[in-house]
C-alpha cells in the first residue's frame, strides 16, 4: 500500500536516522493553483519540488515549532525561489523569474551565473518574540573549491556539514506529479559521549555506519524516487537492515495569504503608486504568488489603507 507523505525511520543498532518523503496530490495542487497566475518553466517547477521535499525532510529532523523556509537567491534568470514547510508538514512554494530559462537549465544556469547565488535556510518560530528576527543560515551555491553545485541536495548537504556539523546525505527529485526525497543523517554523537575520548575502533564503526548507508542510498536513481512507492524503495535499498519505523505523517498544500496581509503589502508600495494603478485600471488586482488567490481593492479600499486606524472602526473588509 502506498501511503504518501513523510516516513521517518532509524537503523536499529547504529547512529543513523533517515526519512523518505513523497508528495503527490499536494504537489499537484500547488502547481495547479500556481498555474492560474502563470506557470513556471519546467526547471523552476523541478527546483521548487526539490526544495519542498528538502524542506519536509529538514523539518522532520529538527525539534522546532514554526516555518522552515528555504530560499534560493539567484543572480541569473531565477531571482528567487522559496519553499516553506510548517511543523504540520503543510507547505507552499513560489519563485520569481526575470528572464528566459532554457528547458535543460540546472541550478548554476538558473541561479548562479555569476557565482553570487546563495541559499538561505530560515527558521521562523511560531511564537517568535516581537521585534526578534528569525534564525537564518546562508550558504553559497558552490562548493569549497568554488565549483558550482548543480543539485539542490548538494547545497543542503553542504549547509548541514558546514553549519550544523551533521553528516547528511540527501537525494531529491521532482516532476509535475511527485516531489520526493530521501534523507540520511548521522545522529548527534550523544551515545558515544565525548568523541575525543572514544576508542579509535568505535569511531571507525561510528563513521562506517553512516558512510555505508549513504553509499547505498547513492544507488537510488531519481526515476526510482519518483516512480516507486515508499515501501518498495525502502525494501530495495535497506532489505538487509532492521529499520525502526515511525507513523507516517501526511503532507498538504496550504497558503497563509489573506486580504489583510496583501493590504499591508500594498501599503508598502505607497499611496501615489496605488492611485496611479486605480486611475489606469479602476481597481488594484493582485494574485497570491503562492496559491493564485485573487485580491481586488477599489478606491475606497485603498483610501482606507492610508487612513490611520483610530479614525475608522474595523470593517468587515479589513477583518477578512
Ligand atoms: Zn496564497
Amino acid at each position: 500500500m502506498n501511503v504518501p507523505g513523510l516516513h521517518k525511520f532509524l537503523f536499529e543498532g547504529c547512529a543513523v536516522r533517515g526519512a523518505v518523503v513523497r508528495i503527490t496530490a499536494g504537489w499537484q495542487e500547488a502547481l495547479r493553483r500556481r498555474a492560474t497566475v502563470g506557470e513556471f518553466p519546467l526547471p523552476v517547477r523541478t527546483l521548487l519540488g526539490e526544495m519542498t521535499a528538502a524542506g519536509m525532510l529538514m523539518q522532520s529532523s529538527i525539534k522546532f515549532d514554526g516555518a522552515l523556509i528555504l530560499q534560493v537567491h539567484g543572480d541569473g534568470p531565477l531571482k528567487l525561489a522559496v519553499a516553506e514547510v510548517k511543523t504540520d508538514y503543510s507547505f507552499r512554494a513560489t519563485a520569481k523569474v526575470v528572464a528566459d530559462i532554457p528547458p535543460e537549465a540546472r541550478l548554476s544556469t538558473l541561479a548562479n551565473t555569476h557565482g553570487e547565488g546563495r541559499c538561505a535556510i530560515v527558521l521562523d518560530a511560531r511564537k517568535r518574540a516581537r521585534g526578534t528576527q528569525p534564525y537564518q543560515g546562508v550558504v553559497p551555491l558552490h562548493d569549497d573549491a568554488r565549483a558550482p553545485l548543480e543539485d539542490f541536495s548538494s547545497v543542503i548537504e553542504h549547509y548541514m556539514l558546514q553549519s550544523e556539523q551533521i553528516d547528511t546525505r540527501m537525494i531529491l527529485a521532482a516532476n509535475d506529479e511527485v516531489a520526493a526525497g530521501l534523507l540520511l543523517q548521522r545522529m548527534p554523537s550523544t551515545g558515544l559521549g565525548n568523541l575525543a575520548a572514544c576508542r579509535e575502533e568505535d569511531l571507525v564503526c561510528y563513521h562506517e555506519d553512516f558512510n555505508r548507508r549513504a553509499l547505498l542510498s547513492g544507488t537510488w536513481s531519481r526515476e526510482e524516487l519518483l516512480g516507486l512507492e515508499v515501501e518498495t524503495l525502502l525494501h530495495r535499498l535497506f532489505w538487509q537492515e532492521r529499520l525502526q519505523r515511525f507513523e507516517p505523517a501526511a503532507t498538504r498544500f496550504s497558503c497563509s495569504c489573506g486580504r489583510e496581509r496583501v493590504s499591508r503589502m500594498l501599503v508598502g508600495l505607497g499611496h501615489a503608486e496605488l492611485q496611479d494603478i486605480l486611475a489606469e485600471q479602476g481597481r488594484v488586482e493582485i494574485g497570491c504568488d503562492f496559491c493564485g488567490q485573487q485580491y481586488h481593492f477599489d478606491a475606497v479600499d485603498v483610501g482606507e489603507m492610508f487612513t490611520p486606524a483610530r479614525d475608522h472602526p474595523p470593517t468587515p473588509t479589513t477583518l477578512q
